[in-house]
């Protein structure tokens, strides 16, 4: 089966085909984010359309979606216009072939478990950690999506009580601390050239930058307790670019293991394996599997 698969995030759009789980003819085109929701729609009509010969179409998207349905339930500013567009029927009338269509860090998550680090799991989260923190949660080896399909967000669990204002309206969101824009926002007191979390890592070095990564760490490893101890994963895939830094990888379960109760010591911290692929492979096997 050839599925057509596309990945809608607020700054680009990727493309690609994947045969039997391997993605091929990968393409990455800017979204036309400032132009609303319907420009967004009609160039992946167009990506769509520059393929022949596909079977169904699998779609990764920022924002909260219904799979049922495939509508866009929320975007936020990063996507204007784009709440309520109706993905899936677009695409499947247009293209005349079933379509899936899923929020991007659930489709990563289940690319992790068919394709990845979280292979053979049946019981596991993904956290990716960006600009903010996102989350999925795999149960009994199926995605769980909440009643109105917002399960997950794990960036805004409470951590810090009346701490840091929240782009959702809260305080003291764990993403305000252990997102790597909060490391960046740490580090750049020490110094402005330290704009990026690869930036700050090259710096492990000196002390200061040291102390600020630890510090960060530890925030990070705080979420994570709280969640094992709620869902007793086996496994917890930790997605995003930083977390491919060794010292993190090892870092992390050196901190998380000591705060939780004996009986969850078994969960394994795993970094994501199949980096930006992880989406489209698992929007992909999510629309192969449609019935
Ligand atoms: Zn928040």
């Amino acid at each position: 089966m050839r599925v057509m698969a596309l990945d809608i995030g607020g700054t680009s759009i990727k493309a690609g085909v994947v045969v039997n789980g391997r993605l091929e003819r990968l393409r990455e085109t800017p979204t036309p984010a400032a132009r609303g929701g319907e420009a967004v729609l009609r160039l992946v009509e167009v990506l769509a359309a520059s393929e022949a010969g596909f079977d169904r179409i699998g779609v990764s998207t920022a924002g909260q979606v219904d799979p049922e349905t495939g509508v866009i339930l929320f975007a936020n500013e990063n996507l204007p216009g784009y709440t309520g567009m109706r993905v899936r029927e677009r695409l499947e009338a247009r293209f005349g072939v079933p379509a899936a269509v899923e929020n991007d860090v659930n489709a990563a998550a289940i690319g992790e478990m068919q394709f990845g680090a979280a292979r053979g799991e049946r019981d596991f989260l993904c956290l990716t950690y960006g600009t903010g923190i996102g989350g999925a949660v795999v149960i009994g080896g199926t995605l769980y999506h909440g009643s109105g399909c917002s399960a997950g967000e794990f960036g805004h669990l409470l951590t810090h009580p009346d701490g840091l204002p929240c782009g959702c309206g809260g305080r003291g969101c764990y993403e305000s601390y252990a997102a790597v824009s909060a490391l960046v926002r740490e580090a750049s007191r020490l110094d402005p050239l330290l704009s990026s979390g690869r930036a700050v890592f090259a710096r492990r070095a000196e002390p200061a930058v040291q102390a600020v990564i630890d510090a960060w760490a530890r925030e990070i490893s705080y979420g994570l307790v709280s969640l094992i101890h709620c869902f007793n994963p086996a496994c917890v895939v930790l997605g995003g670019g930083i977390m491919q830094e060794p010292w993190l990888a090892a870092r992390l379960p050196e901190l998380v293991r000591p705060q939780l109760m004996p009986a969850y010591r078994a969960v394994r911290l795993r970094p994501a394996a199949l980096g930006n692929a992880a989406g489209l492979l698992g929007a992909a096997w999510l629309a192969a599997s449609r019935k």
